[in-house]
């Protein structure tokens, strides 16, 4: 319920939120792709598969409660099978 109520907050449909930290004043937002896939950018292909995550992005998202508010994202590798082409999760 309270992920929920943040997720709404936020107004981003395309993720899920995970876990909220609060770290010296700041807040850290952890977040997933609601989708599992995501279609080739280079081919427009549905035949991708996914290769783990590499790293964890951290996007600075508007404040709130004037604090700095962070959204921690997973860049996804993923790899397209009809092309070839290797890119992370937009
Ligand atoms: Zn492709």
């Amino acid at each position: 319920m309270h992920a929920h109520f943040t997720s709404l907050l936020l107004n981003l449909k395309e993720i899920t939120i995970t876990n909220i930290v609060n770290v010296q004043d700041d807040f850290y937002i952890y977040v997933q792709p609601t989708d599992y896939l995501q279609v080739c950018p280079q081919c427009e292909g549905r035949n991708v598969i996914r290769k783990g995550t590499a790293y964890e992005r951290k996007v600075r998202h508007l404040p709130a409660f004037g604090r700095c508010v962070y959204l921690l994202l997973p860049a996804i590798r993923m790899s397209c099978n009809q092309c070839g082409a290797s890119f992370v999760w937009q």
